[in-house]
């Protein structure tokens, strides 16, 4: 169904597409894309985003929910990036994790998508399709589905399997009223019979 998934926030380099996942918790990508050119143009480099005035970012972001919490994100973020990375994104898990409002599925969402690197980002989505299809159990945390999804796909899969599962629980294993009668995967869907 998704056989060259793509990531659908939109970004042009590796600091947007970090505050674009930084900002889509809790909220949709397509959201999120609705601020984030408005954000990045207004302030078109990380220094600019550094120096920002903290009630100009909130306004920007307010349609997405959570906009003063993300707000400080974002500047927060831009301030480590130009005062301690010299403005470049680090391809390097265990410190991309110390970042404001990053946590590990940031961390590997972000690493798979910019740097090509091996890593399953367990979001809601992700969660709720590997219990719907028994890939993980109904109390796992995200953490030990995670790990259960890596035994069970190839490494070099990792990245791709994680979009496709995204875009499956987006688009058609839906949270609230999935499209079962309709799932190519039917057949293999424990769950299917109990929605
Ligand atoms: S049958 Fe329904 S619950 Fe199962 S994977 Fe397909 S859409 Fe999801």
């Amino acid at each position: 169904m998704y056989p060259n998934p793509k990531c659908e926030l939109i970004y042009h380099n590796d600091y947007e597409l970090l505050i674009a996942i930084v900002l889509s918790a809790q909220t949709t990508d397509a959201r999120v894309n609705t601020v984030t050119p408005i954000l990045f143009s207004r302030f078109d480099n990380l220094e600019k985003l550094k120096n920002a005035n903290v009630n100009d970012v909130e306004l920007i972001l307010k349609p997405i929910g959570s906009f003063r919490k993300k707000a400080r994100y974002v500047i927060d973020i831009a301030r480590i990036l130009v005062d301690k990375y010299n403005c470049k994104v680090p391809c390097d898990g265990n410190e991309l994790i110390n970042f404001p409002g990053v946590g590990r599925k940031t961390v590997n969402v972000f690493l798979s998508e910019f740097y090509n690197f091996p890593a399953i980002g367990v979001d809601t989505h992700v969660e709720r399709v590997s219990k719907r299809l028994k890939l993980a159990k109904k109390n796992d945390s995200v953490l030990v589905i995670e790990k259960k999804l890596m035994k069970k796909f190839p490494r070099n899969e990792w990245g791709k399997r994680h979009l496709q599962m995204v875009l499956f629980g987006r688009y058609h294993c839906k949270a609230i009223k999935p499209e079962c009668d309709h799932c190519k995967i039917r057949n293999i869907c424990i769950e299917k019979k109990k929605i």
